[in-house]
């Protein structure tokens, strides 16, 4: 008799958090043509002219494709295919592809290497972001050769129910298009925790490993396997003693999810009764038609980066109407608005400095607002005109010196004199600042912030010296080193001793396991995940403050 395969875990990066038990799906391995971009196509290129129009009826085609699968999606999900169809409308990009048809290329091969020139520009640097959206890129180069080839889009391919889906990359139209309902989870060798894929399987609750480090050749369909999306693993022929380990995981998460759920409408208090503010963290006002305010004490951080995705910067009535229904959704509970938060990490293109050498050390936030009055001016007049409307309060993020602050000030103050000037209805928001950077921790009480909101996510990056999106300096990231927790006790004692609020808006807030910690740094107000709200309460019902300890 055989002997069963051995059980072999193969690492990766969580991506999107879950656990299934299924068997492997290849993609591309079934469905015809899979979905690569820039599979071959076979056609024959014609004349010029012939050659000119099969482009544009493809380009039109994509375009179809793309209008047909947004409809379907929700906003986050539009948002990405409508970066796809902006590129199919870029007459940058398009232009030298037609010149080089006038010029004797065939369609698919002037088509092909420019996209190619394209995806390598974006791949090319250190730019996790960017490199995301060489994704994008490669999605779209697939589409059109697939249009030209006279092939239609293949839809929602039939996968098996539960099956682990795993694949080179996915793009995200195809994630779109694949049937999660049926399927259990997706492991994939590209992709990063920032790319738009990660993010499409998080808000989606569809648990996904990026990262994965094997070769697919070595992962037979059907095989049985274990995706751990908590620890980042894909377990191939796992044993009967993993398998019973993960059910029994799968159950408590299961139990966990029920008791989140439920502790989701109940106050947010300490096992001693003491009331704990807990807020919530938008990155997308989208993800508030699924939430109640009820459940929370308002917002404690909203990331104003989404409004930038365009090629312009948005003006201030099409700010004003997103903070609007922001403040409308709260509906009287504080909302903190935080000013672009550009550079670093979230490259805004015409604002952030392209090619900067280093920048997570570079010029971010408010440096870069500072940097650019005429846009930051723009956003100040659209938070002065919302706040006449509820209680805004307006965050600065990456603050280093009083001095900006105090620059930052200059301007709403100005901004403010001027909307009285035009008869314009306006209210004084609270001006805070994010303590992120060790500077401002270790000497937060010479700032004259109306408030205090700490980013832990940049805070530890900059006490461990280990850049935040690296993940070979997963190690370094820890939140609960010692040097981190007395930054976290100065501000708050410089907080207390101004008599000003202070809260934490960072990913540590988010996680039950150091909410604890965060109590006893003496921090009341915590801004966390929408998606872990029941979660936090959970974590806070069993808490015991450190004096009352056993
Ligand atoms: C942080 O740095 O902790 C934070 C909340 O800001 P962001 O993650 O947007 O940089
Ligand atoms: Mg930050």
């Amino acid at each position: 008799m055989a002997e069963p395969a051995a059980e072999q875990v193969i690492a990766g990066i969580p991506a999107a958090e879950g656990l299934v038990i299924g068997r492997i799906a290849r993609e591309g391995g079934t469905h015809p043509g899979g979905h690569q971009a820039g599979h071959q196509v076979g056609r024959r290129a014609g004349s010029s002219a012939e050659e000119r129009a099969a482009l544009l009826a493809a380009v039109a085609q994509a375009k179809a494709e793309l209008d047909a699968l947004i409809a379907g999606e929700d906003e986050l999900a539009a948002e990405i295919l409508e970066f796809q169809q902006a590129l199919l409308e870029d007459d940058d990009l398009l232009a030298p592809i037609f010149d080089a048809v006038q010029a004797g290329a065939s369609a698919q091969g002037a088509w092909d290497q420019a996209l190619d020139r394209e995806i390598a520009e974006y791949r090319g640097g250190e730019d996790e972001y960017l490199s995301a959206r060489a994704a994008d890129l490669a999605d779209l180069k697939g589409r059109v050769l697939r249009a030209l080839a006279g092939e239609g889009d293949d839809g929602k391919a039939a996968l098996a129910e539960g099956a682990i889906l795993v694949a080179e990359d996915l793009t995200p139209s195809r994630f779109l298009e694949l049937d999660w309902q049926r399927l259990g989870g997706g492991a994939i060798r590209g992709g990063s925790k920032t790319s738009h894929v990660a993010i499409l399987a998080r808000a989606r609750g569809i648990p996904l490993i990026v990262g994965l480090e094997v070769e697919l050749d070595r992962l037979a369909p059907d095989a049985p396997a274990v995706l751990d999306a908590e620890a980042g693993r894909l377990i191939l022929a796992p044993s009967d003693g993993t398998l019973a380990q993960v059910q029994s995981r799968i159950q408590a998460r299961a139990e966990g999810d029920a008791a989140a759920a439920e502790a989701l409408a109940e106050d947010a208090v300490t096992a001693e009764g003491e009331r704990v503010q807990v807020l919530i963290n938008v990155d997308d006002p989208a993800i508030l038609d699924g939430l109640s305010p009820a459940h929370c004490d308002g917002i404690g951080l909203t990331r104003t980066e989404f409004l930038f995705a365009g090629e312009e910067p948005p003006d201030e009535a099409a700010q004003l109407a997103v903070y609007r229904r922001i403040l409308a959704w709260a509906g009287g509970k504080p909302v903190t608005i935080r000013t672009l938060d550009a550079g670093g990490d979230k490259p805004i293109p015409g604002v952030s400095r392209e090619a900067e050498p280093n920048p997570f050390l570079g010029q971010r936030g408010l440096r870069l607002s500072l940097a650019h009055p005429e846009v930051f001016r723009v956003q100040l007049r659209a938070l002065a005109r919302a706040a006449a409307e509820g209680p805004l309060k307006v965050m600065l993020p990456m603050v280093t010196l009083p001095a900006e602050l105090a620059q930052a000030r200059r301007l709403l103050d100005e901004v403010l004199a001027e909307l009285a000037a035009e008869g314009v209805a306006h209210g004084r928001p609270a001006l805070g600042i994010m303590i992120e950077v060790p500077a401002a921790a270790l000497t937060a009480g010479d700032f004259a912030a109306d408030f205090y909101s700490i980013g832990s996510n940049d805070l530890v990056q900059y006490v461990m010296a280990a850049a935040r999106d690296n993940p070979a300096l997963a190690g370094l990231a820890l939140a609960d080193h010692p040097a981190v927790i007395e930054l976290i006790q100065r501000s708050v004692a410089a907080a207390r001793a101004r008599g000003v609020e202070i809260g934490l808006c960072g990913d540590l807030a988010s996680d039950p396991a150091t909410v604890p910690l965060l109590l006893d740094c003496g921090l009341r107000s915590l801004s966390v995940a929408p998606a872990q709200l029941g979660r936090v309460k959970l974590a806070l019902r069993g808490y015991r403050g450190k004096a009352a300890g056993p």
